[in-house]
């Protein structure tokens, strides 16, 4: 699994995917930039999700508010008193942690414990082993999965009633059993924010105390009337964009899964109170739906129902996906009740009502939101599409089977060797194929060589063009993920391509 992890990020960046940020002088952490590939691959993601959410809902539009907003937004959201994080420093080794990550990392050590009881019994009993009645009876793995859930439940509790000191006297407690940190010099854990501070104006007294927004949802809220009149909506009605979020996290690992700057791809859809828990349970449906009609595989994905609720949530579920490092949060989905319009109104002293004329009332409306990381689901598709296939002459490939409505390049136009006018005929072919497609255009090495390489970077169609091409105007078209080739004419290029790479 690690070890997967590790060749995802590397072939990120030899293929010209996911650069670290300032990498020549050494990185930013938590920061990564975009390749060719990786832009490309961003947009199309970005498209097929703006086609799903706003294009083909009739009562969903978009919009792309701005990342600086009015300071009293946050205060109204409740980002300056509550988006917090629990830290803990390690005196000895003057390391810092987020309190609730160390915890799960201890759990997932006590797991690890459970898995070696578990190969080793499998050892010991050969085929007579059950395993699921091993886990359920033997009283070793018993007391590790029972000790996992009370401490992950007695952190859940705390946490929740900002009893810090029960977060420390837990990490105390786990050192002795599992020792993470080999270390139990601890520091109380204390609540950091996560919003990036900056400042608007020139002069030093006159200046505004401003954040970089940590989500796009609030810039939904604060323009609900203007969108509501000028697109003259009417509820049920909702509102998307995608746009950049920054959060000042601690533990920043795992590549582009929690990054300090990043992207969102939000929807807040407006409806009557009362009928907020249909829609909560209609969106979850719709979203799981847009992941599975892009084939990454039903067994990825899984749905979290939570228990403990955000201050402005009555119901949420995160939809997660099997990423190389286990199962985490891709997508959140949101029933958000009317706390942040009300809370907006109270704020900013403006109403911030609906009048509907079915029920001839007004009232501020109830909100269900859909909430994806764009980055997080750019891993999910990365991550799971890189795959080395044994093939049956005993020699390996490694091929980026990305779904091709989002591969970056379509095609690659192959001339089978650079001389004859092969090269020419290669060309004349791009300049057809570009207006619709992104296509490029490979004459170095071999063509199994060629071929490899844009197996590698994800290309679904590979178009040779060799001598019988200058006869009858036919090339062979060779499939990524079958890699069968066949005859066809120049002029069927377009719809077999645009057959599998349309949205
Ligand atoms: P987590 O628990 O993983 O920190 P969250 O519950 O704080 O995530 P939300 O506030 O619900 O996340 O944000 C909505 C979505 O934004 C998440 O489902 C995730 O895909 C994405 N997201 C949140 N934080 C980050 C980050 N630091 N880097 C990349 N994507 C992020």
């Amino acid at each position: 699994q690690e070890d997967k992890f590790k060749k995802v990020i590397s072939h990120a960046k030899e293929y010209g995917y996911v650069f670290q940020s300032s990498e020549i002088y050494d990185g930013l952490s938590a920061v990564y930039d975009y390749a060719q590939n990786g832009a490309e691959l961003k947009n199309n993601i970005k498209q097929y999700w703006w086609k799903a959410m706003v294009q083909l809902h009739d009562n969903i539009v978009g919009i792309d508010s701005a990342i600086f907003m009015h300071p009293t937004v946050w205060k109204a959201s409740g980002h300056v008193d509550a988006f917090n994080d629990p830290l803990i420093d390690n005196k000895d080794s003057k390391k810092r942690y987020r309190a609730d990550v160390l915890i799960e990392d201890y759990c997932a050590k006590l797991e690890n414990k459970i898995n070696k009881e578990v190969t080793k019994a499998a050892k010991r009993f050969g085929e007579a082993f059950n395993k699921q009645e091993f886990v359920t009876t033997n009283p070793r793995v018993l007391g590790y999965q029972e000790k996992i859930d009370t401490i992950l439940s007695r952190m859940g509790k705390s946490l929740e009633n900002e009893d810090l000191a029960d977060v420390k006297s837990l990490i105390e407690e786990l050192d002795i059993v599992c020792p993470v940190s080999g270390s139990k010099n601890w520091t109380d854990v204390k609540q950091f924010n996560l919003m990036f501070g900056t400042k608007l104006g020139a002069s030093a007294d006159s200046a505004m105390d401003l954040y970089l927004r940590p989500e796009t949802a609030q810039g939904i809220f604060v323009n609900f009337l203007n969108v509501q009149k000028t697109g003259r909506m009417k509820i049920p009605f909702g509102i998307a964009q995608i746009g950049k979020a920054f959060r000042n996290e601690i533990v920043a690992r795992q590549f582009i899964f929690r990054q300090r700057e990043f992207e969102q791809m939000e929807m807040q859809f407006f409806v009557r109170p009362g009928t907020q828990k249909e829609w909560y349970e209609a969106w979850k449906q719709n979203r799981i739906k847009w992941h599975l009609s892009l084939g990454i595989g039903e067994d990825n994905y899984r749905f979290h129902d939570h228990d403990k609720l955000a201050h402005y949530a009555d119901a949420a579920a995160d939809i997660e996906f099997k990423f190389p490092f286990g199962f985490k949060e891709l997508e959140g989905i949101h029933s958000r009740t009317d706390f942040d319009l009300s809370s907006h109104e109270k704020h900013s002293g403006k109403k911030l009502q609906y009048f509907d004329h079915e029920i001839n009332e007004s009232y501020v409306p109830y909100v269900v939101e859909t909430s994806i990381g764009l980055d997080r689901m750019f891993l999910a598709v990365f991550s799971n599409s890189l795959i080395e296939e044994e093939l049956e002459n005993g020699s390996t490939r490694t091929v980026l089977k990305l779904p091709a409505v989002l591969a970056p390049t379509k095609a690659a136009i192959l001339p089978l060797v650079k001389k004859d006018g092969l090269p020419d005929v290669a060309k004349e072919i791009i300049e057809d194929l570009k207006w619709d497609f992104k296509v490029i255009y490979d004459e170095k090495d071999a063509v199994g060589r060629r071929y490899r390489r844009q197996d590698a970077n994800g290309t679904p169609f590979c178009i040779t063009v060799d001598h019988q091409t200058l006869e009858d105007k036919t090339v062979t078209i060779r499939h990524r993920d079958t890699m069968e080739q066949k005859r066809v004419a120049i002029a069927d290029l377009k719809s077999i391509i645009n057959a599998e790479v349309s949205m």
